[in-house]
């Protein structure tokens, strides 16, 4: 199956604002995004790069930094690179209608790992296995990560996201920082932004039909 076609098909790119993806990975190293979104029902989408594209995984409650609060994650379709930088509203009728916010982003790296090449290696045996060990470098999420994957019949989807132990465990509610780290903005302001990102193309969408 093409790279991100799943993406693509069941997305309109003439009515969202949502990148369509045909970008190439040139950096270094490896990025991270978690976006608020509020969609149907609120939840984060954590995103991890991986060779030309980003894994995703909807997580309903947000991450957190309690080793004991162990997040449900679904795991969904891949997106695309330039995916990281996407914040404003996809209109009414697209799949996942609602707010995008960047709440987080930064690089990673695969645990253990010290250049991308052994980052990449172990981050796609780990996928292919069910576990991966990661370490985020964000601005709100820093430290090491890991996604099990529960292997469950009813919703092969269905994986865990746990904080490690290490000194950046904390009590404290993350997500109560709930701003864009790239705009500063929150759900509400993104909502009421119009004529910017996805209203002023819903709206030229609209016009040109
Ligand atoms: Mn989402």
């Amino acid at each position: 199956m093409p790279r991100l076609s799943e993406y693509q098909r069941k997305r309109s790119f003439d009515t969202t604002p949502e990148p369509q993806g045909d970008s190439k990975s040139t950096r270094p190293e490896l990025h991270f995004v978690v976006q608020k979104h509020r969609a149907r029902r609120l939840h984060y989408d954590l995103r991890l790069q991986l060779g030309d594209v980003l894994k995703s995984w909807a997580v309903p409650k947000g991450p957190s930094l309690d080793p004991q609060e162990k997040r449900l994650a679904l795991m969904v379709e891949d997106h695309p690179l330039d995916y990281e930088d996407f914040e404003g509203v996809i209109p009414e009728g697209n799949y996942g209608a609602g707010e995008v916010l960047v709440w987080d982003r930064g690089s990673y790296q695969a645990a253990g790992a010290r250049t991308r090449e052994q980052s990449e290696k172990a981050l796609t045996k780990g996928l292919a296995e069910g576990h991966i060990s990661f370490i985020l470098a964000g601005k709100k999420l820093k430290g090491e990560f890991a996604l099990v994957h529960l292997k469950r019949a009813d919703d092969p989807n269905a994986w865990l996201l746990i904080k490690a132990n290490d000194r950046y465990v904390s009590g404290k509610e993350i997500l109560e920082e709930e701003r864009s780290v790239l705009s500063g903005r929150n759900l509400h302001e993104i909502a009421n932004s119009a004529p910017a990102e996805g209203r002023y193309w819903a709206s030229a969408a609209g016009r040109s039909n």
